[in-house]
């Protein structure tokens, strides 16, 4: 059996780990690897590493670093193929998908490649008699991430690749069940060019998110994953004096009004609420048509396109999306379908009991849509993170619009319109961190950032763009005189003004 081990200064550990976990092949149901889970005298191992190799990399021009970053946009583009086919292999989405996971997040080492630029300080030349006031950005010293299994490339890259840009030193911890992307990311970098030690893997479960939680010398932590533990993490990094950015679950709604191009926003809601098997924070798991007519027009369009719908292996060129993660995670799915029926929501596609020839064990569900769901019912306020589409319908613009307002999460929402007052009125007033008019899965590009409201986001910077670079930079604030430049001789007791 293959053993996924730590990646500490430059090469993978050694030591045959004291606790194990299963790396399942979603697609066959089968155990397909073993990853070694760490504790905090492993984490210390890393934290030593990392502390060792910072300052000379910190110190390193920030010109030089950006090639490091091109080397290593260059070689995720070369090994895009075989990143694509390990992701899939252990998370489950098709290959296109798992390209697109890859793109998303080489997209921000793209942008991490202009960090001379990004890094600039300000300067104010004259702020009082002789005086001038300049800031710069220093790295935080040494910094982690903790990534959820459903993007196993895009969020660790969204992550390290401005950790590292900006002078730091980064630890991964990915999620254990898709663990061998990160580490082959690692790889490449240090192919690249990062000195070792820069650029860590550790892996592990609650145990190792405790120990980075609690350890003195990680000064900033990031976290994406579901709600509950972005909270737990959070608090706990918080109150320990880290810098914290905690992103979380979702439920994200698509309005669409009766003037939509109802083609379109079909084609977009379908691929949005199915795409990954709906195991994306930013798929589209509710709908809400505004109108009676609006509702039957919709429904009977997404019943024509499920039934479109192809789900397959991975490695199907065909395949719309592929198995869920796992076999709980599966249960959890179908529980809440059977919820949402006893809830009192119609049942109108059942995608339960699919059963692929060959792969009867993999964790297979077809697409599900269930109507006439309201805003009381669990299965709604819930996250289900699965192939399962909600038509919550209304009656009104403003009432259509309060639901995702009112909802506990707040991590994207779509509207689908042709008409403008209604889009800037929708952008301007609803309370969800990224909004797409027309645009089924808004993820800002990466020289923007990404972060949701509410229960999806704890912390206040988002994560990459202009944010990620503040997150792992402190600014220092100089303001500095020079004895030729106006020095004023007598004592002040009084608060020093430009005055
Ligand atoms: P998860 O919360 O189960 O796991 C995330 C990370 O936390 C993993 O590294 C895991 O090892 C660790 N973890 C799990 N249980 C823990 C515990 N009790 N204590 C400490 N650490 C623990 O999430 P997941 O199932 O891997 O990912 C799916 C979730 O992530 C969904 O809720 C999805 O919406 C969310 N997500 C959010 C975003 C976003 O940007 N808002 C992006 C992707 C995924």
């Amino acid at each position: 059996m293959r053993l996924i081990q730590h990646f500490i200064d430059g090469a993978a550990t050694t030591t045959p780990p004291a606790r194990l976990g299963d790396v399942y092949d979603p697609a066959l149901g089968k155990v397909q690897a073993q990853v070694a889970l760490g504790n905090a005298a492993l984490l210390d191992e890393a934290v030593a590493n990392a502390k060792a190799a910072q300052p000379a990399w910190a110190a390193t021009n920030p010109q030089r670093r950006a090639r490091v970053m091109f080397r290593f946009k260059e070689l995720i583009e070369q090994h895009m193929d075989e990143l694509a086919e390990m992701l899939s292999r252990e998370h489950g989405k098709v290959i296109a998908d798992s390209k697109g996971d890859i793109q998303r997040g080489l997209e921000v080492v793209e942008f991490v490649c202009g960090i001379p630029h990004l890094l600039k300080g300000e300067y104010t030349e004259g702020a009082g008699p002789g005086i001038d006031v300049y800031s710069m950005r220093q790295p935080i010293g040494i910094a982690a991430g903790i990534t959820p299994f459903n993007f196993p490339a895009m969020i660790p890259l969204w992550m390290c690749a401005p950790a590292i840009a900006t002078g730091n030193a980064f630890i991964i911890k990915p999620s254990e069940r898709d663990p061998s992307v990160p580490v082959r990311l690692a790889e490449l970098a240090l192919e690249a060019g990062l000195p070792k030690g820069i650029l860590n893997v550790v892996h592990g479960d609650k145990e190792m998110v405790d120990a980075i939680l609690d350890h003195a010398d990680i000064k900033a932590v990031s976290f994406v994953g579901s709600s509950d533990i972005a909270q737990y993490v959070y608090g706990r990094g918080a109150a320990n004096g880290k810098r914290m950015q905690c992103m979380g679950g979702a439920k994200n709604h698509g309005i669409v009004m009766p003037d939509a191009d109802m083609d379109q926003a079909v084609a977009d809601i379908i691929g949005a609420a199915y795409g990954s098997a709906g195991e994306r924070c930013m798929a589209l798991p509710v709908v809400v048509p505004v109108g009676e007519e609006t509702a039957v027009r919709l429904r009977g369009k997404l019943l024509t396109a499920i039934a479109d719908l192809r789900v397959g292996i991975p490695t199907d060129p065909d395949a719309h999306y592929g198995p869920v993660v796992g076999a709980a995670h599966k249960a959890k799915i179908e529980h809440y379908i059977q919820m949402a029926v006893e809830e009192g929501a119609e049942l109108v596609v059942d995608g339960r009991g699919l059963s692929l020839q060959g792969y009867e064990d993999g964790y297979f569900l077809g697409p599900t849509l269930l109507d006439r769901v309201t805003p009381d019912m669990q299965s709604y306020r819930e996250e289900i993170f699965g192939p399962v589409l909600q038509i919550m319908r209304a009656k009104t613009f403003e009432e259509a619009v309060s639901y995702p307002t009112n909802h506990q999460y707040g991590n994207g929402v779509a509207l689908f319109t042709r008409n403008g007052d209604f889009a800037r009125a929708f952008a301007a007033s609803v309370e969800v961190g990224m909004v797409g008019i027309n645009v089924p899965i808004p993820v800002p590009v990466a020289y923007h950032s990404f972060g949701g409201w509410k229960r999806s986001g704890f912390g206040d910077l988002d994560q990459y763009g202009m944010d990620g670079i503040r997150f792992y930079t402190r600014t220092k604030k100089v303001t500095q005189r020079w004895p030729s430049g106006g020095a004023v001789l007598d004592q002040s007791f009084v608060i020093p003004t430009m005055g």
